[in-house]
């Protein structure tokens, strides 16, 4: 298991200042590993391993920088990017 770390609050995405919330009710009831809402990224306490805790953060990023950009995908699409860019990319964060 690995802890997401409690000390990021915060990320800069293009800018923006986007915050971080640990929020395991909220995903549990919304069925999902990470959400970006709002200028928010809610995300787990807990990930299997860190790989899946980047995954998923790079993965509500990629939301994030669409928001940020204005960018006005149909949900179908914007996830397909989140997803595919997530899964490709491997810089620490
Ligand atoms: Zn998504």
């Amino acid at each position: 298991m690995y802890r997401t770390p409690r000390t990021k609050t915060q990320i800069k995405v293009l800018g923006d200042k986007i915050s971080i919330e640990i929020n395991d009710l909220y995903l549990l009831k919304e069925d999902a590993d990470g959400i970006y809402k709002d200028e928010t990224i809610y995300l787990r306490s807990y990930y299997k391993d860190r790989k899946e805790y980047l995954r998923v953060m790079r993965h509500e990023v990629i939301h994030a920088i669409c928001d940020s950009l204005g960018i006005q995908l149909d949900h179908h699409t914007e996830e397909t990017l989140a997803h595919t860019i997530s899964k490709t990319l491997t810089y620490d964060m």
